[in-house]
């Protein structure tokens, strides 16, 4: 029997955590989950899930406009915020509940405190206990990062975004990148006036140039204002209690509600371990080999709080593969290449593999076929809103190394379409692929 108090302890209950801790679990470990929140993590409680419902819940705005075109005869509808907002947040709690017996029904002992890391193989609890583990496993994800102006304070970040009173009428949103688009479009859907300010002069850097153009467009003709080039001076609350946002140069912009989406810091700030001589990176994550492991032998690190791909699914593989690896006898690695992505705008967009840019950067000769088209529903709709499907090419070789794509459901087409690219199928097996007829992924088939 080991003298310590468990195999495992987990720091940090998010989806890397308890995916460990379930599979570490099973091979046998003994296994503890300390977790100063709720158990889901960012993913559960304040990030992909409630705000995916979020969006399903904005997208009747436009479905109920069309409807009409449909023969539907629709009365004046009116959004209730706090309605949704309650039913949201009751599947959170449903979720956390699941999470929570998940792990009971592994035999994980869950202590609800903080955990503070004093050595090599010991935590301690913000209750005073101290625990003993042969392996810890930090998975604190991250946390929003808000820039440091004079009245910051006064605007909100993702965390508190699911919990706001009321819809704002005005709402400023600063960042360009997934937060500040997705909440764009929410916000816009339930009839906010938005105004999305960003410090360059892009959108969603990182995803391919013609698709974030395309969604910048379509933002920008539904009302959606952008400042680019833009840095926040000041925020000050008015008479009137709204806030007047101060930008560097321009007039300011009033609004009701301020969302800072300027990026997530990894989550190690007084987890003591500096001190346990776990060494950090520039930007706070704990810097792990490709097993995980940090530079103490017996604390290894998963998930955004190693700030290498900060998504749900891969802090999972990264937490699965920990546990196969350390206590199932089965050394694994993730692989990184080829992860779709998606942004779920209004319309969503999404990715996989290389953008044009990357391809013509890395490769010899490139071949790039698009599909820029108005989907069915639009047309008859009335809708003046266009997809479009970009296909990358290794000219040399014929494999398809990048999809990206704007337009309705374009995540559910893109997570099948992956598994193509991933798999290094070439244009011609697209092209040998009989057309699913009538739909909007059988343009993937038909690129000329
Ligand atoms: P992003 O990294 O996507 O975007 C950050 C944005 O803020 C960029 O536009 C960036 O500018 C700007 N910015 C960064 N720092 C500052 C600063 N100090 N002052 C002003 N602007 C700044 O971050 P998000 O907060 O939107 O999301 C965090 C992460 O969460 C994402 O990177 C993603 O990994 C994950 N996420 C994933 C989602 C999904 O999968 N659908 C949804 C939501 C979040 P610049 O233009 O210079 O880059």
């Amino acid at each position: 029997m080991s003298s310590f108090n468990y195999d495992l302890l987990v720091i940090g209950a998010g989806s890397g955590g308890v995916r460990a801790a379930r599979i570490a679990a099973g091979h046998g470990a003994r296994v503890a989950v300390a977790e100063e929140h709720r158990v889901g993590g960012t993913c559960v409680i304040r990030g992909c899930v409630p705000k995916k419902l979020l969006v399903y819940g904005a997208h009747f705005a436009e479905d109920l406009k069309d409807a009409r075109r449909f023969g539907w005869n629709v009365s004046k509808c009116t959004f209730e915020w706090t309605v949704l907002r309650e039913n949201v947040l009751a599947e959170v709690d449903r979720l956390n509940d699941l999470y929570r017996k998940n792990l009971f029904d592994h035999q994980v002992t869950v202590w609800d405190e903080r955990a503070t890391v004093v050595g090599p193989n010991e935590v301690v609890l913000a209750g005073g206990r101290q625990l003993t583990a042969k392996v810890i496993l930090i998975a604190t994800g991250a946390t929003p990062v808000v820039p440091s102006v004079p009245g910051a304070e006064l605007g909100i970040t993702s965390n508190e975004v699911f919990h706001i009173e009321h819809a704002p009428r005005r709402v400023v949103i600063a960042g360009g990148g997934y937060i500040a688009n997705e909440f764009a479009g929410i916000f816009h859907e339930f009839g906010a006036q938005v105004t999305l300010v960003n410090r360059s002069d892009q959108i969603l850097r990182g995803y391919d140039e013609t698709v974030r153009d395309r969604l910048l467009q379509i933002s920008q003709n539904k009302g959606i204002q952008f400042r680019f080039n833009a840095a926040f001076e000041r925020i000050a609350r008015q008479a009137d209690g709204s806030l007047r946002v101060h930008l560097k140069d321009g007039e300011p912009v009033d609004c009701d509600q301020l969302l800072f989406a300027t990026g997530r810091r990894p989550n190690t700030a007084g987890l003591g371990l500096e001190a346990a001589g776990v060494v950090l990176d520039g930007q706070g994550a704990v810097r792990v080999d490709e097993h995980n492991r940090s530079s103490v032998d017996s604390i290894y690190a998963v998930g955004d709080v190693t700030n290498r791909v900060q998504l749900t699914p891969v802090a999972i593989r990264e937490g699965h593969a920990f546990a196969d690896t350390v206590f199932g006898g089965n050394p694994r690695t993730v692989d990184y290449r080829c992860i779709p992505s998606a942004v779920f705008s209004h319309p969503p967009l999404a990715g996989v593999g290389l953008t044009e840019a990357q391809a013509r950067e890395q490769l010899g000769s490139v071949r790039v076929y698009t599909s820029d088209f108005r989907p069915m529903k639009n047309v008859l709709a009335n809708r003046d809103e266009r997809a479009l499907y970009k296909m990358v090419v290794d000219a040399d070789t014929d494999r398809v190394v990048g999809l990206h794509m704007i337009g309705p459901d374009a995540p559910e087409i893109l997570q099948a379409a992956a598994v193509a690219v991933k798999a290094g199928l070439t244009k011609q097996d697209f092209d040998d692929t009989v057309a699913l007829h009538p739909s909007m992924a059988e343009e993937l088939v038909l690129l000329k």
